[in-house]
């Protein structure tokens, strides 16, 4: 694929999430939940999911505003995980965030992704990473869980 051609099917793959995210509301009684905020723009979402006894994401969703990247990767995440061992989402979380920073990965590594893969265009700009990286941020925090106050455990 040529790079003019990648960066279009970026483009539309990021309009078409934007416009149409999925997995978005909020799941009732989650096991797990957390919120994220970049205030470089402006992006704000909550996420919820349910972990079921074997640690497998059963139910994963979003809320919040936020700009086309922040909904469109949240939306992508959120379906590339949904249905994954916590242990397999984590992984998939380092891989994304590797790539982010400009780290190598193979191919197959990326393909794992899904079309989560695309926002790897994001490197072009800088100023649009966090954007990108917030709902991997937020998974990582929803499943490992958050450094709470001592009162709160
Ligand atoms: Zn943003």
């Amino acid at each position: 694929m040529n790079l003019d051609r990648l960066k279009l099917l970026y483009k539309d793959i990021i309009l078409e999430q934007a416009n149409n995210p999925q997995n978005t509301g909020r799941i009732r009684n989650p096991t797990n939940e957390t919120n994220v905020y970049n205030p470089s723009c402006g992006d704000k979402l909550h996420f919820t999911c349910t972990l079921d006894k074997n640690k497998k994401i059963t139910a994963i969703a979003f809320e919040g505003e936020g700009c086309s990247i922040s909904q469109a990767s949240a939306s992508m995440m959120t379906q590339v995980v949904k249905g994954k061992s916590t242990k397999q989402a984590i992984e998939l979380s380092k891989i994304f965030s590797d790539m982010a920073m400009g780290k190598k990965h193979s191919q197959e590594d990326l393909e794992k992704l899904g079309d989560a893969q695309v926002l790897i265009n994001i490197m072009q700009f800088p100023a649009r990473i966090k954007c990108a990286t917030l709902s991997w941020w937020a998974l990582d925090r929803m499943l490992l869980g958050e450094k709470r106050d001592k009162k709160n455990d």
